[in-house]
C-alpha cells in the first residue's frame, strides 16, 4: 500500500517535470544575437524578407538562421522602408498559464489523494467493524490473527519444508487455481503432546498471513446432541467467508475415533459433518484444515481417505540437536552460564513444551536462590519437578513413601540388570530413556516390559498385595506388548491376537518374579537409599550392587 502510494507520487512529479522541460524547450529563444553592422548589411542587401519586433528585440531569419538584435541598436526607420515588420504584442500570460496548469494538476492530485485516503480509512473502519462483529461471535468461529512464524518454532526443519507449499498456496491461491493444481484440503500433524503441533499450525497461519480458526475436537462433542454438527457447519461457513484461512482442529481423535465398538451418535454426526464440509470444498476455496492427533491409528479410515487428510506430517520428540535449538529460544532472553550440550543431554524424552517449562522453572529457582545467572545446578534441581510434579510427594504418608520406595527400587535394580538406560530414579520419577536406536530387538522390548512389571511383582512378593501406584506402569507394559504383537509380529501368530498380548505379559511376569525374589535384599537396601535421598543415580545402583555381589 505504502509503496504504491510513493510510486504514484514519483510518477506525477516526473510527469510535471516533463511538461516543464517541454515548455521551456518550446519557448526557448534560440535566435542568434548579431551585431548592428551585420544586421544592417543583411537588411540592406534585402536578404531579410520579414522581421518581428518582440519586446526589446528584433527577430528575423536569413539563410535559414534566426537572428536577434536589441531593437534600439539599429535604425528602425531604414528597416520599415525595406522590410515588412510585425510588431508582436507581448504575451505576459504564457508563464501564468503554465503556473496555473501546474497548480490545477497539483490540486487535482491532492484531491485524488485525499479521496483515496478517505476510502482507505473507510475500508479500515469497516474492517474494524467487521472485526468487532467477529469478536461478538461465539469463540469457536472467531479467528485469531497469528503473529507466530517459523522463527518461533525450533528444530523442525523437515516439517517446515513440508509445509512451505501449503503456505505459498494460502498466499497465492489464484496462482494454483490458474494452473489447475489441486491443493490438499487437510494436513494431519501426528505426534505426542507438547511437541509443538499447535505452534506449527499457528506458524503456518502467521507465515501466510491468514486468519486462524482454532477448535479442539473434544469441544465439538462435549455439547448437547446436534450441536457438534452445527458448530462444524458454522465454523466452515466463517472460514470460507474469510478465505484464505486455516481451520485447526486439535485432538481430532475426539471426533474422528474409529467407529465401531461403543456407538456415539453425537460424535458420528459431527464427524459426518466434518467429512461433508471437506468434500464440499472447491479446490480453490482457500481453506485448509490442519488437524492434530497423537494417535493416528485410532482415527476413522474415512478421515484418512484421499481428498481429506491426505498430507500427514509426523512431528516427533526432539532429538539432542533439536532440544538444543529449542533451549536456545527459551534461554535467549535469560542470563545464563550453561553448556547447552549438557542440558540437551540430560533432557532425553523432553518435549518442546517440557523444555520450555524446564527453562522457566530453572529461572525461578535461580531467582529464589538469589543468583544472577542460571547454571546447570538449577536445571538439575528442577528437572524432576518438571517431569512429574515432584511436589506431590509431600502428601504421601510415611507408609506410602516406603511402599513407593520399594516399588521404585525394584524397577531400578531390574533396569540396571537388564540394561535399560536411565540416569536417576526417584520416589516419583523414573524416566527410562526411550531407545534412540532405529531398530529395537524383541529382547529389549521384553526387558522394558519386565522393568514396568518389576514394582508390582515386588509388592506381591513383599506385601502379598497389589497397589494402585502400579497403574501407570501396568498400562505402559500392556501398550508395549500390544505394539509388539500388532506392529512387529512378535506374537505367536502373524495375525494380531489379544491372547498373544496376554502371553507376552505373562511370560515377562514369570521371569521377573524369580528375579525380584533373588534380588530382594538389594532391592530393600536401595529402597532405603531412595527414602533417604529421594533420588538415586544409575551409578549409585551400580556401586551398591557391586558391593553386595
Ligand atoms: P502440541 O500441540 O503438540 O501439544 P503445542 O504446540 O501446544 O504442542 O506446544 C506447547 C508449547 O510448547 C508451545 O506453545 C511452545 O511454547 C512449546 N514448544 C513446543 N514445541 C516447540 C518447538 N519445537 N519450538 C519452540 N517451542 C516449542
Amino acid at each position: 500500500m505504502e509503496i504504491s502510494k510513493t510510486n504514484r507520487m514519483v510518477l506525477i512529479l516526473s510527469a510535471l517535470l516533463v511538461v516543464l522541460v517541454l515548455t521551456i524547450a518550446l519557448f526557448r529563444d534560440n535566435a542568434k544575437t548579431i551585431d548592428a553592422t551585420t544586421a544592417e548589411s543583411l537588411i540592406k542587401e534585402s536578404l531579410v524578407t520579414h522581421a518581428v519586433i518582440d519586446g526589446p528585440y528584433l527577430y528575423f531569419s536569413s539563410g535559414g538562421t534566426r537572428y536577434k538584435i536589441p531593437k534600439d541598436a539599429i535604425n528602425l526607420k531604414t528597416l520599415y522602408q525595406t522590410t515588412p515588420v510585425t510588431i508582436k504584442e507581448p504575451n505576459p500570460y504564457v508563464a501564468d498559464i503554465l503556473t496555473i496548469i501546474v497548480l490545477i494538476l497539483l490540486v487535482l492530485y491532492i484531491l485524488r489523494w485525499a479521496k483515496k485516503n478517505r476510502e482507505l480509512k473507510e475500508q479500515h473502519m469497516s474492517e474494524q467493524i467487521e472485526l468487532a462483529h467477529e469478536l461478538q461471535k461465539p469463540a469457536h468461529i472467531r479467528p485469531i490473527i497469528s503473529t507466530i512464524t517459523f522463527k518461533d518454532v525450533a528444530g523442525i526443519d523437515d516439517v517446515k519444508e513440508e509445509l512451505e507449499e501449503i503456505i505459498d498456496f494460502l498466499k497465492h491461491p489464484k496462482k494454483y487455481k490458474n494452473f489447475g493444481i489441486r491443493m490438499p484440503r487437510g494436513v494431519l500433524l501426528v505426534g505426542p503432546p507438547g511437541v509443538g503441533k499447535t505452534l506449527i499450525a499457528k506458524a503456518v497461519a502467521g507465515e501466510a498471513g491468514v486468519p486462524f480458526f482454532y477448535q479442539s475436537g473434544a469441544s465439538f462433542v462435549q455439547i448437547y446432541v446436534g450441536m457438534g454438527a452445527k458448530r462444524v457447519r458454522e465454523l466452515f461457513k466463517r472460514a470460507k467467508a474469510m478465505a484464505p484461512a486455516i481451520v485447526f482442529i486439535d485432538e481430532i481423535d475426539a471426533v474422528g475415533k474409529a467407529r465401531g465398538g461403543m456407538r456415539n451418535d453425537e460424535r458420528e454426526a459431527t464427524l459426518n459433518q466434518l467429512l461433508t464440509e471437506m468434500d464440499g470444498f472447491e479446490d480453490s476455496s482457500g481453506v485448509i484444515v490442519i488437524a492434530a492427533t497423537n494417535k493416528i491409528e485410532m482415527l476413522d479410515d474415512a478421515l484418512l481417505r484421499p481428498g481429506r487428510f491426505d498430507r500427514r506430517v509426523f512431528v516427533s520428540l526432539p532429538n539432542k540437536e533439536e532440544r538444543k535449538s529449542i533451549l536456545q529460544i527459551y534461554l535467549a532472553n535469560k542470563p545464563h552460564h550453561l553448556n547447552l550440550d549438557d542440558v540437551a543431554q540430560m533432557t532425553v524424552g523432553f518435549s518442546g513444551a517440557a523444555l520450555s517449562s524446564l527453562v522457566n522453572e530453572a529461572a525461578i529457582h535461580a531467582l529464589k536462590s538469589g543468583k544472577k545467572i542460571i547454571e546447570i545446578e538449577e536445571f538439575l534441581a528442577v528437572k524432576d519437578k518438571v517431569l512429574l510434579g515432584k511436589r506431590k510427594i509431600l502428601t504421601y504418608s510415611d507408609e506410602e513413601k516406603r511402599i513407593q520406595a520399594i516399588y521404585q527400587s525394584a524397577k531400578a535394580v531390574t533396569a540396571y540388570w537388564l540394561d535399560i538406560e536411565f540416569e536417576k530414579i526417584g520416589l516419583l520419577s523414573d524416566n527410562f530413556q526411550s531407545s534412540e536406536k532405529e531398530i529395537v530387538s524383541k529382547t529389549e522390548m521384553m526387558n522394558r516390559i519386565k522393568v514396568y512389571l518389576a514394582g508390582d511383582m515386588m509388592m506381591q512378593m513383599y506385601y502379598h498385595e497389589h497397589f494402585t501406584n502400579a497403574a501407570n506402569d501396568l498400562k505402559e507394559a500392556r501398550l508395549l506388548a500390544q505394539e509388539m504383537v500388532e506392529n512387529y509380529g512378535m506374537g505367536e501368530r502373524f495375525h494380531a491376537d489379544i491372547t498373544d498380548v496376554e502371553k507376552i505379559l505373562e511370560s515377562a511376569k514369570q521371569d521377573i518374579e524369580g528375579f525380584v525374589a533373588r534380588m530382594e535384599e538389594a532391592i530393600l537396601q536401595l529402597a532405603d537409599e531412595i527414602l533417604q535421598r529421594e533420588v538415586v543415580t544409575k551409578h549409585d545402583v551400580k556401586e551398591m550392587l557391586h558391593d553386595l555381589f
